[in-house]
């Protein structure tokens, strides 16, 4: 049985004072998770502050990016081993933001997705289809490419390692959800694609508009192990109905 896992992407939000009413409340509306693993992902400058604020809960800690590089001279990077240093456990690679904002290729994705594993951090590797390439019914050669660029670089051992994130880029920050049936078919997918790398087991989130209305829904599929949340992971009750749901 796979547990389940919510990870909360903060983006580029939040203020030393924001994050600590944030993770006060989420603490109050969230004493316990017991079926569940809940994770946040702050910028990198908060990582320290909330790594010290998440002692003594339940709550885990990722990054929303990581350098390819090992550290050395590239001015504004950040390192899977400073990552690793400041105690994060996940840290995000391949967000469609990424992908398409800053032109990260599926082969840097896989980079950043070995680099992490090397330093002992678990990747939460995104992938997911535009809705061009929706429409154009290439939803799923769009997802076995990116997902393969990753997979074929790493040995069954580190494949167990690694969560797989499923975000249609059409849902994400849009309000607009994929249906259960439709993440289910791209989860279902998903898991065929690592049962050829003998990964089967492997965490597969659904991401993309999730909120508590929705998540139990999302949920309940047999593919969906749980969720990486934008928008809903900056409020403290959707964001905890939300790992409700998932417990
Ligand atoms: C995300 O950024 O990973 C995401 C899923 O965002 P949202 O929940 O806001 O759509």
């Amino acid at each position: 049985m796979r547990r389940k896992l919510v990870v909360g992407n903060w983006k580029m939000h939040g203020s030393r004072a924001e994050n600590a009413k944030l993770l006060s409340e989420l603490w109050r509306a969230l004493p316990a998770p017991q079926h569940v693993d809940v994770a946040v992902c702050p910028p990198f400058v908060y990582l320290t502050t909330v790594r010290e604020q998440l002692i003594g809960s339940a709550f885990k800690l990722g990054a929303q990016n990581v350098s390819a590089a090992d550290p050395g001279a590239i001015t504004g990077e950040v390192a899977a081993t400073m990552l690793s240093d400041c105690g994060c456990d996940f840290v995000i690679v391949g967000h469609s933001e990424r992908r398409q904002l800053f032109g990260e290729s599926d082969e840097q994705v896989a980079q950043k997705t070995a680099i992490a594993l090397r330093y002992g951090l678990m990747p939460i590797v995104c992938v997911g289809e535009t809705l061009t390439e929706r429409e154009a019914g290439k939803t799923l050669d769009v997802i076995a490419r990116q997902l393969d660029a990753v997979f074929t670089s790493l040995s069954t051992a580190e494949l167990h390692r690694i969560v797989v994130a499923y975000e249609p880029v059409w849902a994400i920050g849009t309000g607009r959800t994929a249906t259960p049936e439709q993440a289910q078919e791209v989860h279902a997918f998903i898991r065929q694609r690592l049962l050829r790398y003998d990964a089967a087991q492997v965490q597969i989130l659904y991401g993309g508009s999730v909120k508590a209305g929705n998540a139990q829904a999302l949920f309940a599929q047999i593919d969906i192990d749980g969720g990486l949340i934008g928008g809903a992971s900056l409020n403290a009750e959707e964001f905890a109905a939300i790992c409700k749901a998932a417990e």
